[in-house]
């Protein structure tokens, strides 16, 4: 009998993979799509490439502020969606490669839980048998069920987005999360007449306060309709309310973010015993279930839906199976948004640390600080770092940023969250000149 089965290949279960087999479980891996899951192949990736393009386009646009003439800079969507489908075949490659090195043998199917040991091959007698199983099933766009969307040419989820063939003229995103900013930029980027209606009060819900107006006024040529409730399309126009007053707009396309659901409640056999339901698959610290050796990561727990996070429960899946002790910690998670200007945080933010009753104390500088911020963004360019701190024990809780580089610095204030660094401890710390980092040093500073 195999040591180990994983179902899904996703950023959960190809890492989980990779860490088992490396320690030499006898592995294997069911996917029923392509190596990589959503995050590689209709996720993370593809979205970062046609960002990047975008961001190039806008660059080259905006040159000449710069000293550097660009004529007749044009978009070209068909070479930049060819570049995209290129990068993510690379990549894909490269977790297959990955998982011969590991030993790791990959099966093509969808799977379903029997019981504790035991997976079928749908649709086949396939059972297999092992030690231990992990599922890894992620998630699926969120519907919701609007009038006129089902069935719609004109609605897409954000898989069918990253597929168009034509460029749309405008776009009416429903979501104002993650997914939804991030397109909003992107075709907006391209000169698209973008309109973001979200039902809260503002966007990206764990934000802070006072950086998500920040995020909007940057997203240039977004409109955002805030507090306002979908409540019907027809064909390509979009009616909602607001206190009670009905608005609509029309749009060539109109994107579905509405968040995502795991994959939780067909992946397990009636009888399996499985506690799941449609909130995720139950675990515990160390992604256990209710049931004897098996585990769950990633989407499908609903816990914390980013590929980092997949893949860090992964690790601790694999921890527990080889009798470690590792636990899942959720405070330090970084996320980002790679929007044009982004945003990234790490661990609580001002009101969420009151929402739990810690008094803090925090410290917000802006971006202007920088020298190197300045220098590629001029003077009118929305950017802050805010830094929140426990004042009872002066341990940093949060860092949060708006504006250029903040999803690749935000890995240090998760550091400096795990370590339980004091701003003390961050201005002992020497930072390269000139950075946009800097700026948390900066902050520390504030609380001296
Ligand atoms: C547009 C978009 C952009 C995103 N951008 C980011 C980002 O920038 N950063 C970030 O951290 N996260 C991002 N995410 C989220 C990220 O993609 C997910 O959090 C991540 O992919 C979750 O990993 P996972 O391994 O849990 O699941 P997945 O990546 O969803 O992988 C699950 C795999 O399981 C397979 N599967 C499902 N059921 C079965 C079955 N019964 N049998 C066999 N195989 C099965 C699926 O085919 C899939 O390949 C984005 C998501 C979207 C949609």
């Amino acid at each position: 009998m195999r040591d180990l089965i994983i179902v899904g290949g996703g950023p959960g279960g190809y890492v989980a993979a990779e860490r088992a087999g490396a320690k030499g479980l006898s592995t294997l891996l069911i996917e029923k799509g392509e190596l990589g899951g959503t995050c590689l192949n209709r996720g993370c990736i593809p979205t970062k490439s046609l960002l990047n393009s975008a961001k190039l386009y806008l660059h080259a646009r905006e040159s000449g502020r710069y000293g550097v003439r660009a004529q007749g800079v044009e978009f070209d969507l068909g070479a930049a969606m060819s570049w995209k489908n290129e990068v993510v075949g690379r990549l894909r490659d490269g977790v297959a490669a990955s998982m011969r090195g590991a030993k790791v043998e990959v099966v093509r199917g969808q799977a379903e839980i029997l019981g504790p040991r035991k997976v079928r091959l749908r649709g086949t007698q396939t059972v297999l048998e092992a030690g231990n199983i992990i599922l890894a099933t992620g998630s699926s766009p969120f519907m919701p069920p609007i009038p006129g969307a089902a069935g719609n040419p004109k609605v897409v989820d954000s898989t069918g987005l990253l597929d168009i063939k034509v460029l749309p003229k405008s776009l009416a995103i429903i979501g104002g999360g993650v997914i939804g900013v991030e397109f909003a930029s992107l075709f907006s980027s391209l000169g698209a007449k973008v309109t973001v209606i979200e039902m809260l009060d503002e966007i990206i819900p764990f934000m802070d306060r006072g950086q998500a107006p920040l995020l909007r006024r940057g997203l240039k040529g977004v409109s955002f309709k805030l507090g306002c409730r979908v409540e019907g399309i027809d064909s390509g126009r979009v009616s909602w309310t607001k206190d009670g007053k009905a608005e609509s707009a029309e749009a060539d396309l109109i994107l579905m973010a509405a968040g995502r659901r795991p994959n939780a409640t067909d992946l397990s056999a009636p009888g399996s015993g499985l506690d799941s339901g449609p909130g995720g698959v139950k675990v515990d610290e160390r992604m256990r279930t209710n049931l004897p050796g098996v585990y769950a990561i990633g989407d499908v727990t609903g816990k914390s839906l980013l590929a980092h996070s997949a893949s860090r429960m992964g690790e601790v899946a694999v921890d527990a199976i080889l009798g470690g002790s590792q636990a899942m910690r959720y405070d330090a998670i970084p996320w980002a948004v790679y929007s044009l200007p982004e945003a990234a945080g790490a661990g609580l933010t001002e009101s969420q640390a009151e929402a739990r009753g810690i008094d803090v104390k925090t410290s917000a500088v802006s971006l202007r600080r920088s020298g190197r911020f300045v220098a590629e963004n001029g003077l009118s360019a929305p950017g802050e770092c805010k830094l929140v701190v426990n004042a009872a024990n002066d341990r940093v809780l949060g860092v949060h940023m708006v504006g250029a580089y903040a999803s690749e610095i935000i890995w240090g204030a998760a550091a400096a969250i795990e370590m339980e660094m004091r701003p003390s401890d961050l201005r002992e710390i020497v930072f390269p000149h000139p950075s946009v980092g800097e700026t948390i040093r900066d902050a520390a500073w504030g609380l001296d």
